[in-house]
């Protein structure tokens, strides 16, 4: 077998390191700027990053022997895909591994955002006990519009089911035969907008979608409505939503994606009616280790020519 050099730059759970090792020499970076890249990628066959690492149009230029990109997780849009095609270097993703805590995450901020969970126990820390003031809502019988019914969005759909939710969903690219058996009603973005009492992300960024969810969708949706973005930072609009928590229209929302990471303390992480989460998405235990296994599997498959699973470009 040939000797592959092999760069992971943003970790790799410890099972995918090994699949590595058994077939390749593999170099570990803690740092993902741009210039640190540029100067190192000449030497390596493959890399592997999750969603920090920017593979820019710069750095394929000058990755003379690179054959192919593992994304170890599903969002590619760190990855410069045209700029990949261009030099005809492989990327491939480990989609499936993560669906599940992704979707068990917006489960969590669903209920979070339904009962005020978070806010709730901070009070209770600072010695409080202001039981009349947290009325929630229960999500029994609530509808709730899924934008997005991948992986990920029909998970949810199916969990948010047994919660008794009705789940409607806006998806151009899957069919109403597959909407129907997962037990989601098909509707018009408009549609969704106006019927949902929770709305929850699960679609890519890409040119199309970002800024999606702007001053325009805040204003076709149910006033109180609440949101949850799981997806990517940059499909909603900050400041269109920052001005809709602070009229009224919506009012709640959990988000684990920002249009730059990490945030800061802005005024939407500090907003009252915000939950914020790190993009932890996928931090389980079980997700990184299979998204690592998986990762590792399909690079040396792009690296020996064998047949691939996940090939994105
Ligand atoms: P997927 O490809 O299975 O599903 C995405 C769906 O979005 C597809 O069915 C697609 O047709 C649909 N879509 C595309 N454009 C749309 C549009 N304009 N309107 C409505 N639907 C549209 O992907 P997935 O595995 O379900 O992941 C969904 C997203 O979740 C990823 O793109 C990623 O950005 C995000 N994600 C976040 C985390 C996290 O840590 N928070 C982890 C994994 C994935």
């Amino acid at each position: 077998m040939p000797n592959y050099n092999i760069l992971i730059t943003d970790g790799l759970d410890g099972r995918g390191q090994s699949i590595l090792r058994a077939s390749a020499k593999v170099d570990y970076r803690d740092s993902t700027s741009a210039d640190d890249l540029l100067a190192v990628i000449a030497d390596y066959d493959a890399l592997i990053v999750r969603g920090q690492t920017r593979v820019t149009a710069a750095v394929m230029d000058a990755a003379s022997r690179l054959k192919v990109i593992g994304r170890a997780g599903v969002g590619v849009d760190n990855i410069d895909l045209e700029a990949a095609k261009k030099h005809k270097i492989t990327v491939v993703n480990a989609p499936s591994s993560t669906t599940v805590a992704v979707a068990e995450l917006t489960m969590g901020l669903l209920l979070a955002l339904a009962r005020e969970i978070p806010r709730a126990d901070a009070t209770m820390k600072q010695g409080q006990w202001l039981k009349k003031e947290f009325e929630g809502v229960e999500l029994s019988g609530k509808t709730l519009g899924v934008i997005g019914f991948g992986r990920i969005g029909m998970d949810v759909g199916r969990r948010a089911s047994s919660f008794g939710m009705n789940v409607i969903t806006y998806d151009p690219n899957v069919s109403e035969d597959e909407l129907t058996h997962a037990n989601a009603e098909p509707v018009s973005i408009q549609d969704l907008y106006a019927w949902s009492d929770f709305i929850s992300l699960h679609l890519p960024l890409n040119v199309q979608t970002r800024d999606l969810v702007g001053p325009l969708a805040f204003s076709q949706m149910r006033n109180g409505v609440r949101i949850i973005s799981t997806a990517r930072g940059g499909i909603i609009d900050e400041a269109a939503l920052l001005a809709a928590l602070n009229s009224g229209k919506v009012a709640g929302v959990a988000l684990d994606v920002f249009e730059n990471e990490p945030p800061g303390l802005t005024g939407l992480v500090s907003h009252p009616c915000v939950i914020a989460t790190p993009h932890i998405g996928a931090q389980t235990a079980e997700a990184q280790s299979r998204a690592a296994e998986d990762i590792a599997n399909e690079v040396l498959a792009a690296l020996e020519g064998k047949p691939l699973r996940w090939k994105v470009a």
